[in-house]
């Protein structure tokens, strides 16, 4: 059976329950599972024939074994995936001989964070079910992760969500995606501030120990190991359909909290045949840096087309760090506490080799993103979001010739960010049919100021109405 571990060493075993249900270990790290299922070859070969739901429950089965039963997740990863708008739920769309795009973006929110928390609100509410349980979700979002969060929960039960993002910094279809859910469990609060002020509230409600007793606070932040399991499985689907075991692909990963990409890594540990992963960013290009140099040290972030991606401190990268210490979870506390106090911290060349020897990084600009999202236009009648364009620009530009198939992840659909790709093409990207009347549809958000008494009190109120 599969526990899980604190990537700092000082937290754990747990099982998968209380790592669904917590987030973040108690010593500051991530969990990761002490060790991975071994398939070989023949066990992804047997994937070929299977629907994108019964993959997901073939895949995620040994990671959650001791919480749901076969069935109980088959079934959960079949009302999961019963929601997208598309039958293939993650189709794979052929842009040039060798090159291919996976569609992400099918689900309710039209970005590929449904994948993860589709799954994850149902896994919620199961457990809360056992064990007569409550949950208030708590987080801050520049986008699209609070879109998929409120998606996920609305509706369910034993659960609340309170989102906060910043008030006129997100874009509005992300804003109405949010704030146009009717559902009663739902609170959007609009903070005056930056998504910065946002964070810094959220981290300040979870540390009030007396408050995450009372409402039962759980995250829904990318370090939560269920999202990471939930996305190691369109790779493999992706795979598979082109010919692996046989034929390895390259994936050209967008990047911004190193979880996606970190969960192609983790198939490929689980012995999915990958050819390399491509970690693609914008500007902000601390993974770049990284790998180029063994030096970490986050700048600070700056505005681009791709703003899911203006990261600066890739969480997940924790996870990668543990594994390249060996699990010497002191050696990473140490990396960690460098980077608190000093602002940076710098790995031995060894280490440095390992981690380059996974994967590829490069950085994709502003004009290379339009240029790109142009291209692909021309070349293919294709529209792709800004976030996609960066993945295929950096994916083709470090795939050598005849190395195998490129399959560039597609995380969002191109009318969720149409300024950035009307500059591209002078031509705005058209909502699929389910969102064309989101303009029309009424709002409900609180405005308030970044002061922690009026943000804990909404929560409060909130939480408890709901929670009678
Ligand atoms: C969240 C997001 C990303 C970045 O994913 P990470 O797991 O944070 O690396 C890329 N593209 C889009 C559209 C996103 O919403």
């Amino acid at each position: 059976m599969i526990r899980y571990v604190s990537t700092r060493g000082g937290d754990g075993p747990h099982g998968f329950e209380t790592v669904l249900l917590t987030g973040t270990a108690r010593d500051g790290g991530l969990f990761v599972p002490d060790r991975l299922p071994a398939w070989a070859p023949a066990d992804f070969a047997a994937l070929a024939g299977l629907d994108y739901a019964e993959t997901a429950a073939r895949m995620i089965a040994p990671f959650v074994a001791d919480t749901f039963d076969a069935e109980e997740l088959r079934a959960l990863c079949r009302e999961a995936y019963a929601g997208f708008d598309h039958a293939a739920v993650a189709p794979l769309v052929q842009l040039d001989a060798d090159t291919f795009l996976l569609e992400l973006f099918h689900g309710p929110t039209l970005a590929f964070k449904d994948f993860a928390l589709q799954l994850l609100g149902r896994m919620f509410e199961r457990v809360l079910e056992r064990r007569e349980g409550r949950l208030a979700v708590v987080g801050a979002t520049s986008g699209d992760t609070g879109a998929a969060a409120i998606h996920a929960l609305a509706g369910r039960r034993r659960i609340t969500v309170a989102i906060l993002h910043p008030h006129g910094r997100v874009s509005p279809v992300q804003r109405r995606q949010m704030t146009t859910v009717e559902a009663p469990n739902v609170l959007n609060i609009a903070v005056r501030g930056s998504f910065d002020d946002c964070q810094r509230l959220v981290k300040a409600l979870f540390a009030d120990r007396a408050l995450a007793d009372e409402l039962h606070l759980a995250a829904v932040n990318s370090i939560n190991w269920a999202r990471i399991v939930a996305q190691t499985v369109y790779y493999a689907w992706a795979a598979v359909r082109l010919g692996a075991p046989a034929r390895p692909p390259l994936f050209a990963v967008p990047t911004g909290n190193f979880g996606d990409v970190y969960a192609g890594h983790v198939a490929r540990r689980m012995g999915l045949p990958v050819r390399t992963l491509v970690i693609a960013t914008n500007e902000n290009d601390i993974l770049a840096r990284f790998l180029a140099t063994g030096h970490y040290r986050p700048r600070r972030p700056v505005a681009t087309d791709s703003p899911a991606m203006d990261i600066q401190v890739a969480s997940n990268f924790e996870r990668l760090l543990f594994e390249l210490a060996d699990g010497d979870g002191t050696r990473v506390a140490g990396w960690m506490a460098e980077l608190a106090e000093r602002g940076a911290f710098r790995v031995p060349p060894a280490v440095l080799a390992r981690a380059r020897a996974l994967f590829r990084a490069d950085r994709a600009d502003r004009e290379e993103t339009r240029t790109t999202i142009a291209h692909i236009f021309r070349e293919s009648g294709v529209m792709v979001d800004p976030h996609t364009a960066v993945g295929i620009a950096v994916g083709r530009r470090l795939r050598a010739a005849g190395e195998g198939p490129l399959v560039c992840l597609a995380t969002a659909h191109p009318a969720k960010f149409p300024d950035a790709v009307a500059a591209a093409l002078g031509e705005r990207p058209v909502l699929p049919p389910a969102w064309r009347d989101l303009e029309r549809r009424e709002e409900r958000f609180l405005v308030l100021d970044p002061d922690l008494e009026a943000v804990r009190a909404a929560v409060r109120r909130h939480a408890r109405e709901q929670q009678r």
